[in-house]
């Protein structure tokens, strides 16, 4: 059956070739034309499925002979989809120009949805999955890692990341200097294949692990940092920070009210902050 001018956004497997759904391969052999971020990768896919669909190579940089091309497809009432090397397009991946353009001369965009890494991640994490932020990769310096985690130190929703491998303990160590060693924390490698792991536990244990057992930093990675517990606006960070280091040592009723004779904020106040950030207590055993 032919499909005329329309985009079609096409996603593809992020590892399993079985996670391919039957209708992405239904549209992916009927278009005339298959804009690909990497035509050779494509050809793998194309091959297991026995598509033969001509493939364009297409990213968002392309020069204007590709988008020309396109367009001439397009506008004479043919069909094209869009596919990345894996997973959704548009996700840290090619085709936000081009969807973007095909939106302002009229095209029709149909999505064939299908594999996504981080929502894959996501769905098997266990953290606050209500709300999140998709951060995508972080910058690649350590200094643009820092600046960037350090504007995200009070997101409360969970947020997630993609990382290379080599970069992971780096982003690691910063993330635990950056957001607290305490925070949740989750590994997600290698998701729907062999060695599928995934891993949930603070950024210092999680730091620590990694380290231990270099298998942890192969494959493809979507690293989760659960959000920031929301602040008291009774009392400032300073004093936050107060009762958590005095928290660390004394019982929870002697460190609020030895805080709050520093701090002049009620003990009440004090003690029932420190109880909802379920901090580790020096005096937990204690009352
Ligand atoms: N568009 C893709 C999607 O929808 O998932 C993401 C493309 S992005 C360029 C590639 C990154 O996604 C990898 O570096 C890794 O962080 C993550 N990723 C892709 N496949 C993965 C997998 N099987 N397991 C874990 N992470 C994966």
């Amino acid at each position: 059956m032919k499909r005329g001018n329309a985009l079609y956004v096409v996603a593809t497997p992020i590892g399993n070739l079985a996670d391919m759904v039957p209708r992405a391969v239904e549209i992916l052999k009927s278009v005339d034309l298959v804009a690909a971020e990497d035509t050779r990768r494509s050809r793998k896919l194309f091959h297991h499925f026995g598509i033969d669909t001509p493939l364009l190579a297409y990213h968002d940089h392309s020069d204007r002979k590709v988008l020309e091309r396109l367009t001439v497809l397009l506008d004479s009432g043919k069909s094209v989809a869009l596919i990345s090397d894996a997973g959704t397009p548009l996700i840290s991946d090619p085709g936000y120009r081009l969807v973007h353009h095909a939106h302002q001369v009229g095209w029709r965009v149909i999505p064939i949805p299908g594999p996504n890494a981080a929502v894959t991640a996501l769905s098997v994490a266990g953290l606050p999955s209500g709300r999140f932020r998709f951060e995508g990769f972080l910058p690649t310096t350590r200094a643009g890692r820092i600046r960037r985690l350090r504007e995200l130190e009070s997101e409360p929703d969970t947020i997630i990341f993609h990382e290379a491998p080599h970069r992971l303990l780096a982003c690691l160590e910063d993330m635990r200097d950056c957001l607290g060693a305490e925070r949740p924390a989750v590994l997600a490698r290698e998701l729907t294949k062999l060695f599928e792991t995934i891993i949930n536990d603070s950024l210092q244990k999680l730091l620590e692990r990694v380290d231990a057992d270099p298998q942890q930093r192969r494959g493809e990675i979507v690293l989760l940092v659960a959000g920031a517990k929301p602040r008291n606006a009774a009392f400032s960070p300073d004093v936050e920070r107060l009762l958590s280091m005095l928290a660390a040592e004394l019982a929870p009723k002697k460190a609020a009210a030895l805080a709050a004779e520093i701090s002049g904020v009620s003990k009440r106040k004090l003690y029932n902050w420190l109880v909802s950030q379920e901090l580790p207590t020096g005096g937990a055993a204690k009352k």
